[in-house]
């Protein structure tokens, strides 16, 4: 189609194309209206118009016809040779633009050629884009889908697993009774069967656990229970379970514990969680006769004390090393005697990562496999150079590093210490340092911005109120936070070293300082 209002302009673009030799059905308006109603009427593989119409006039003329004929390319006839005008014209949605004055046959046809072929082209990724797009959003549709179908099976889980807690404890405890005579007298035989449902009752409370605790690290509803403990705090009472599981697997299971051990600064429970999955693991893929063996030792540089279960099993071939501590990975091992899920060593490594540590191992295909993890000795360096560790791992760089002051004034007896721990921990995230670092006196380190420090300390000191207005005791003791120093990292690392540490060992601030601390909230 040619839109030309000006007969000797048409007649020479007519020409033109004649000796162009090109094989042209033409359709010829003069006005932008008629053009328009023709687009609307018929398919046409190029439109050749001016600039100037009785109805329009320049760059709005390319504009409104475009809008009208997404589907064919445009070639401006203009007489203005003017770069300017011709990137415009270009954005408005024409292919091309040529002067009228230098117009010959061959510049036309070749103009013809490439604007039909780029339009094509143009047009074809334009629906390509589409159908991109469309695919993108079915692709977010059945995200969101299979994301709330996610949450609704985890919340069965989490439903059933809690559910499945006490009458597993009940089965558990009735059992043993029955196995020590409580309820009349058993035979040997009697004896021994009470003995396996008490050990598969076990298994399946470990099973629960591992369900509730996996669930509980992904939502991070885990809070920061660390404290200054011993080992045999975090042992407990776990060697007996262990050493009677690994009797019934005919396993020789040893412990072979440094003496004099230093403190440590860890949570005790998920340190122990952390052993007892290993071990566990250690008794289960053991070879025949099995042996494992516990150690426990100081680190070599005195950093920490390392917890190491090695056993005589048959080792993880290399080509499953790096998905050995993914969710519901079992390596393919599909022996009916070693139930689990694949969640063992998930959550090992995310507790030893809780506990400021790290989860490793090593392997020989046929020998055996050891793996350890270290917690942190109870001392200000150890603990602030694990804390900046892993608050680099589990923040994005680059990230502010806030340590606060935390204390309360008036009587805190156990209970009230008990409590505002209670709610320190659960205000804060796994992420955070809370260290108690005088009778009154604790050490708030967080990854994060001061505006969020703020936000913490108000939470922390709602929560004191409220607890404090239903405590039968009366109200809990007035507690203050204090914003220290906020330093910026990766760059400050080494400032932020030095001085978390030195806050870890010399804490108590006069109460003057205290007091006079920029923003005590
Ligand atoms: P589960 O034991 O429930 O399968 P885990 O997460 O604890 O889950 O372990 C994942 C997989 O890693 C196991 O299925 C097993 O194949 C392998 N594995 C774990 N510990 C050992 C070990 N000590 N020796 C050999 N293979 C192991």
């Amino acid at each position: 189609m040619i839109v030309e209002d000006d007969d000797f302009d048409l007649l020479a673009v007519r020409r033109v194309l004649r000796r162009s030799g090109a094989a042209v059905e033409l359709e010829c308006v003069t006005s932008l209206a008629d053009a328009v109603t023709k687009l609307k009427q018929h398919r046409f593989d190029l439109v050749l118009s001016d600039l100037s119409l009785p109805d329009s006039y320049g760059v709005e003329t390319i504009r409104k016809l475009s809008r009208s004929a997404a589907e064919t390319p445009i070639i401006v006839l203009t007489h203005c040779d003017s770069e300017d005008l011709g990137v415009r014209l270009l954005e408005a949605g024409a292919q091309d633009y040529l002067t009228k004055r230098e117009l010959t046959p061959e510049v036309l046809s070749r103009a013809i050629r490439h604007s039909i072929q780029r339009h094509e082209e143009l047009v074809a990724s334009r629906h390509l884009l589409t159908e991109i797009e469309t695919a993108r959003d079915e692709l977010a549709r059945q995200n969101a889908r299979l994301e709330k179908l996610n949450a609704q099976a985890q919340h069965f889980v989490d439903t059933v697993s809690h559910e499945f807690r006490t009458p597993l404890t009940v089965i558990r405890e009735y059992a043993s009774l029955m196995r020590d005579g409580v309820a009349g007298p058993v035979t040997q035989e009697q004896r021994r069967f009470l003995g396996t449902v008490e050990d598969r009752v076990t298994d399946l409370n470990t099973i629960v656990d591992d369900m509730l605790d996996s669930s509980r690290l992904k939502t991070g509803s885990i809070g920061p229970r660390r404290k200054t403990c011993r080992v045999e705090d975090v042992l407990g009472t776990m060697r007996d379970s262990l050493e009677h599981k690994a009797q019934r697997r005919n396993v020789r299971l040893s412990f072979d514990i440094e003496s004099q051990l230093p403190f440590v600064y860890c949570d005790p429970e998920k340190a122990r969680r952390t052993l007892s999955n290993l071990v566990v693991n250690a008794i289960k893929y053991s070879g025949n006769p099995g042996t494992v063996v516990v150690e426990i030792r100081e680190d070599i540089d005195a950093s920490g004390v390392v917890f190491s279960v090695t056993d005589n099993g048959a080792g993880i071939p290399p080509e499953s090393r790096s998905r050995i501590f993914d969710r519901f990975d079992r390596l393919g091992d599909l022996d009916p005697q070693n139930s689990g899920f694949g969640l063992g060593l998930a959550i090992a490594s995310e507790m030893a990562r809780i506990n400021f540590g790290e989860l490793n191992f090593e392997s020989e295909v046929g020998i055996g496999s050891r793996f350890y993890f270290s917690v942190p000795l109870d001392h200000p360096n150890c603990i602030a150079n694990r804390f900046i560790q892993f608050a680099t791992q589990t923040s994005e760089a680059p990230f502010s590093l806030a340590v606060t002051a935390f204390r309360v004034t008036g009587e805190l007896d156990a209970d009230a210490e008990n409590a505002i721990e209670r709610i320190l921990f659960r205000e804060l995230t796994q992420s955070d340092l809370v260290k108690r670092v005088g009778p009154k006196e604790w050490v708030i380190g967080t990854a994060t911005r001061n505006t969020e420090t703020r936000a913490i300390a108000a939470r922390v000191k709602q929560a004191i109120e409220h607890e404090g207005r239903n405590r039968p005791q009366g109200p809990l003791p007035h507690a203050e936070f204090s914003p220290m120093e906020t330093w910026s990292l990766p760059w400050e690392h080494e400032s932020a070293l030095i001085h978390l540490s030195r806050r870890l060992r010399e804490p108590r601030l006069k109460t003057q300082e205290f007091n006079h601390a920029k923003h005590v909230c």
